[in-house]
């Protein structure tokens, strides 16, 4: 009996292993990738094996021995840890702060029997399960050449899948799949396949397609609105191999997968592929990265590319595969028209904020028993409200923000943290008690479309109406039932829904987006604008129906990027928007990172941030001026941010090294994060 050296990595903010020891009988050492509980501190907690040794740098008498080893798992392997040591390495953190903080909180932090009896149960929730199997659709000649493309390849091969709207991009994903899984059968060589989505709650036609296309097939889903026990389950189906799918969101990137063989993102667009907190990493990324290290293919699906994608895919850095229109036989996309608010035209009679063109459209769909979808990017019923004697307007007291009106339920609300308050009798300043709404959010287009056509079925859907577990589903099923007559929305009924009897689809109030002072607002608008018109004319168009049609109401109609989306060009908007990045120094011709800093006081934010600018030689970086966020203050916390940039990664990169290291050693008390490839800034 002998001692080894274990090297754990731990869930802290300090950047190191620790060592620990472990007596071993002769030929049975502890593995690389085990888990181990150890003492740490005053407490317990559970690390990550990085190395077994047989020295260390400190005294044997100042090592103290590992507890237990979670015996009952198989190791995560070499490539999985060299994944996250590559995130922690890029978005400089600590290796145990990304490794540990992903997998499921009963490995980390269960005792050994409870985590026994957890282990037995699992198994059973993650079968093969008996939907009715779908035969697969025959694809048209361009997915089929988009899916034996992407299936034909062994090595890595980053791919854009770039169709429009409604083309059937999930069908070449899943038949791509289906053959990377025949041919590795065949091949006695298990694979397994990875397959990311923006949401997993508001889309559930996709699990579903895919758990029945692939009938035999045990499919795991990863999402963070899983219980505990469910998401142990099912990352352990990935981990074991049993899981020959995985299905989700961004933090399903981290999931450990021993034979993974293909990974496909599918609308890589999606701003939700970057987390926002914590490690904030990007999931795409990382994807792309986990795909080189494996040597295997990789597809990013989108009808908007990002510009980062677009760029690789116009240099020839990664494969462009095509769908230039829709899989439905005789379904084409909408028209699009936009409303000029600005030259009001006699008959544009405003209602509300809603125009005479748009109130016939959905006239003549209600007529015709067909679908139409109001889309609004703001819920509650108006996002302020003022006092037109005094002045006063709704502000939250904590934020830098208004207090959002939800008439309903008579509140003022802070969407931004929380805070909520009656609707004032009075105006509070001068006791005026005439106080308006002002602008409209989804809660007053409904009120007001509901006056309009008081015998139709109208349904909203937003993050309000859609608060209990399950009702979000509840809702679109009612739509693909086809008991609503208008759909209003925010950006969660864009995103990747079916609809067939859906022929309308109106943008109330897009206009802010293209004045904001983040340059990417144009982008996200463009996607998002592409994306919910995708909604429209999904079926074959009836005889006698409508053409689908989508209606954008705008005081800026001769505005480039509307323009762009009349003509459903993605190809024009997207290279006029790289040729300004390009101009302005902006990524993906630019590489930056953020260093946020959060306070009681704004100055203290930004002498901080001030004094992290002369703790170093910038050397070959740029620094731009600290400056408060654009929203400085959240919950009574002001919040102050820093940009660095520099035209080359590695640069940026061993820049970001020693920079952390020398903020990790100012003596303050100032909340600070850095964040790499930040993209709101
Ligand atoms: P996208 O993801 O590109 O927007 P979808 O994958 O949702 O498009 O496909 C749009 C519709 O076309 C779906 O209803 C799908 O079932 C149908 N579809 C896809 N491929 C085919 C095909 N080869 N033949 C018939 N219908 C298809
Ligand atoms: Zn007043
Ligand atoms: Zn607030």
């Amino acid at each position: 009996m002998s001692d080894c050296i274990l090297k754990v990595a731990l869930d802290t903010p300090l950047d190191m292993c620790f060592d620990y020891l472990w007596p071993v009988a002769e030929g049975e050492r502890p593995q690389v990738g085990q888990l181990v509980l150890v003492p740490f501190g005053r407490r317990e907690a559970v690390g990550l094996i990085v190395a077994v040794e047989d020295d260390s740098d400190l005294p044997r008498d100042k090592l103290k021995p590992a507890l237990a080893l979670r015996a009952q798992m198989p190791p995560l392997s070499a490539e999985w840890i060299a994944l996250c040591a590559f995130a922690a390495d890029y978005y400089q953190r600590p290796l145990g702060e990304v490794a540990l903080p992903g997998l499921p909180k009963n490995l980390r932090t269960a005792k050994t029997a409870s985590l026994d009896k957890a282990l037995k149960k699992l198994t059973k929730a993650v079968q093969p399960h008996d939907a009715t199997p779908h035969a697969a659709p025959p694809l048209n000649a361009a997915q089929q050449v988009a899916a034996d493309a992407i299936a034909g390849v062994a090595g890595f091969a980053p791919t854009l899948l770039y169709g429009v709207t409604g083309s059937g991009k999930t069908e070449v994903y899943l038949q791509a799949a289906a053959q990377v899984l025949a041919h590795s059968d065949a091949g006695h060589n298990p694979a397994q396949i990875l397959i990311l989505v923006p949401e997993i709650n508001l889309t559930p036609q996709l699990e579903a397609n895919v758990r029945a296309r692939f009938p035999g097939v045990a499919v795991a889903t990863l999402h963070s609105g899983l219980a505990e026990g469910e998401r142990l389950a099912h990352w352990m189906a990935a981990h074991t191999g049993h899981a020959r799918i995985v299905l989700g969101t961004r933090l399903a990137i981290l999931a450990s997968m021993p034979h993974l063989r293909l990974i496909i993102i599918d609308e890589e667009h999606d701003p939700s592929y970057k987390q926002q907190e914590g490690l904030r990493y990007s999931a795409r990324d990382l994807a792309v990265w986990r795909a080189r290290q494996l040597n295997i293919p990789i597809v990013l699906g989108s009808a908007t590319p990002s510009l980062e994608t677009w760029h690789h895919a116009q240099s020839g850095r990664y494969r462009k595969l095509e769908l230039r229109a829709r899989a439905v036989q005789d379904a084409v996309l909408p028209r699009v028209g936009l409303i000029d608010l600005e030259r009001k035209a006699p008959r544009e009679q405003m209602t509300e904020g809603i125009s005479g063109t748009l109130l016939a459209a959905v006239r003549k769909r209600i007529e015709k028993n067909e679908q139409s979808l109001l889309f609004l990017n703001r819920r509650g019923y108006a996002p302020v409200i003022a006092c037109d004697s005094c002045g006063w307007i709704s502000n939250c007291r904590r934020c830098t923000a208004y207090l959002v009106l939800h008439k309903g339920d008579r509140r003022l609300r802070c969407h931004h943290c929380g805070w909520e308050e009656r609707i004032p009798a009075s105006c509070p300043d001068c006791g005026n008690v005439d106080l308006q709404p002002l602008g409209r959010g989804t809660q007053r287009v409904e009120e007001t479309l509901q006056a309009v056509f008081p015998e139709a079925r109208i349904l909203r859907i937003d993050a309000d109406s859609t608060r209990r577990k399950g009702s979000a589903q509840a809702a679109f099923d009612t739509v693909h039932r086809g008991e609503v007559d208008i759909l209003v929305g925010t950006q969660m009924v864009a995103k990747g829904h079916d609809f067939r009897n859906l022929t309308l689809v109106g943008v109330i109030n897009p206009d802010t987006a293209l004045f904001s002072h983040d340059y990417r607002a144009s982008e996200r608008l463009f996607a998002q604008l592409m994306q919910v018109a995708g909604r429209a004319g999904r079926a074959a168009q009836k005889d006698g129906g409508n053409p689908a049609e989508v209606l954008i109401q705008t005081r800026y109609p001769r505005h480039p990027l509307y323009a762009a989306v009349r003509d459903h060009d993605y190809d024009a908007f997207a290279g006029e928007l790289l040729v300004e990045r390009r101009q302005a120094n902006f990524p993906p011709f630019m590489y930056q990172a953020l260093l946020r800093a959060e306070a009681r006081e704004l100055q203290t934010a930004l002498d901080f941030l001030h004094a992290a600018m002369a703790c170093i030689d910038p050397a070959g970086i740029t620094f731009n001026d600290p400056v408060p966020m654009t929203m400085t203050r959240v919950a009574n916390v002001d919040r102050a941010q820093l940009l660095v940039e520099c035209a080359s990664r590695p640069a940026l990169q061993a820049f970001l090294k020693d920079w952390i290291t020398a903020l990790r050693g100012m003596k303050t008390r100032v909340r600070w994060s850095l964040e790499v490839d930040p993209v709101d800034i």
